[in-house]
């Protein structure tokens, strides 16, 4: 570094995943995309590589006046917004906690404001130990830092003891704990957690130092993907029974239920246990809203409150979604039973965006399919497949190549 102070970040030369992505587009425009399998990119794609945009939402777009788009927006949002991001988040559960709302630019504004808020300079934040990567970056760009825990035990399910672990071990350490839990649908492997590993979380919080506090952030940046809507949030009602001390953060992201990545539109919703924790919540995640990026774009706001405001409308959405996630729930599926029938391991996987494969040595492997032309992302425990950017005819030939390359290079 020449000018700038690292001061406990790496800084890499190019963000790794973009990197890759430019490769598979040079090798797009080289060889046609026919020939190319671009495995890396983090939205849904239709079976030509083209960006998945709901229509309806597109036609809401387009609807728009000045007055709806141009003003600043409230920092915490708009009100018709707030309204509708709850509905958008706890679908038909109503949750029994105090609730606030603050809009921020995609989900990752949650997770910014919530790192910064609820723990403190120095202090690790809790994450599984497949996570992804932009938790650490987002860490340690305001001075904290990552602790994993194993995701899996020996049978494949969440690792519910070494979670304990180290929840236990960082709350001796520290006064506050901020835990990040991306379920359903994870990335990068596709696991869901069931109702029962949210209770088993909600038993080990019943018995830990309740003068400590902990932040626990539900990043459910892919629920709307995973299957069934209220299937996939009846683990909700578990939030809203934890302790005092246990303050539960949904951070909700409209960039993939919604279609509006570029729109960077999202929302952190507490359920607290009095009104004094959510006022307290909204106050210190605005200021911290205002400290950042100060309010959120309006657009997308007026968007879906407009959407919650009708009915017809909603359902179109609703419908419309739901093709696609069948889509993406399909090629999941044709991966894992490819998977299965090459003998590749497969990470737990239930859906969603992404899944992975584990290896000693992911960064060879990549590079090995990447003279095939299929272009996945090495992760430190192995290789990222993102099935929502694949077709389904190439998620039935890939994951046999994995295995391929794999074992090419262990000879
Ligand atoms: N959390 C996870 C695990 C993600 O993969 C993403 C997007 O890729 C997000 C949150 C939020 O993304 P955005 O800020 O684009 O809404």
């Amino acid at each position: 570094m020449i000018f700038v102070r690292e001061n406990g970040r790496t800084i890499p030369k190019e963000d790794k995943i973009f990197g890759i992505s430019n490769r598979a587009k040079e090798a797009i425009a080289k060889y046609g995309k026919d020939k190319v399998v671009n495995g890396t990119i983090g939205a849904l794609m239709d079976d030509d590589g083209k960006l998945i945009v709901l229509k309806s939402v597109d036609k809401v777009f387009k609807t728009l006046t000045p007055d709806e788009y141009a003003p600043y927006a409230p920092i915490g949002g708009i009100p018709e917004f707030k309204e509708a991001i709850k509905k958008a988040a706890f679908g038909k559960y109503e949750p029994k906690g105090f609730t606030e709302v603050v809009a921020t630019p995609g989900g990752t504004g949650g997770i910014r404001n919530t790192i910064s808020n609820f723990s403190a300079p120095g202090d690790r934040v809790l994450v599984a130990d497949w996570f992804w990567a932009p938790y650490r970056t987002i860490a340690t760009e305001i001075g904290r830092e990552i602790q994993t825990f194993k995701f899996f035990d020996e049978e494949r399910k969440f690792n519910i003891e070494d979670f304990k672990a180290n929840v236990l071990e960082l709350l001796e350490a520290q006064d506050s704990l901020v835990i990040i839990i991306n379920s359903p649908a994870h990335n990068p492997t596709g696991y869901s957690l069931s109702v029962a590993d949210w209770r088993n979380i909600k038993a080990i919080f019943e018995k830990t130092p309740q003068n400590k506090h902990v932040a626990l952030f539900c990043d459910v940046a892919y629920i709307d993907f995973a299957g069934d809507e209220e299937e996939y949030r009846q683990f909700l009602p578990v939030l809203d029974e934890m302790p005092e001390n246990v303050l539960p953060v949904i951070g909700y992201s409209a960039s993939k239920t919604f279609t509006m990545y570029g729109m960077r539109c999202g929302a952190m919703i507490c359920i607290a246990k009095t009104p004094a924790i959510a006022v307290e919540f909204k106050s210190a995640c605005e200021f911290s809203s205002r400290g950042s990026w100060s309010n959120c774009n309006r657009a997308p706001q007026t968007v879906i409150a407009k959407i919650f405001a009708d009915p017809e409308l909603k359902k179109m959405v609703d419908d419309e979604r739901a093709e696609y996630r069948d889509m993406l729930i399909r090629r999941g599926r044709a991966f894992e039973a490819a998977a299965k029938e090459c003998g590749l391991e497969m990470v737990p996987f239930d859906a969603g965006f992404f899944a992975s494969m584990p290896m000693p040595n992911p960064d060879e492997v990549a590079a090995e399919l990447e003279k095939e032309n299929i272009f996945l992302v090495p992760l430190a425990k192995g290789i990222r497949a993102s099935v929502a950017s694949m077709s389904e005819e190439n998620c039935k030939m890939v994951p046999a190549r994995i295995k391929a390359c794999m074992e090419k290079l262990a000879k």
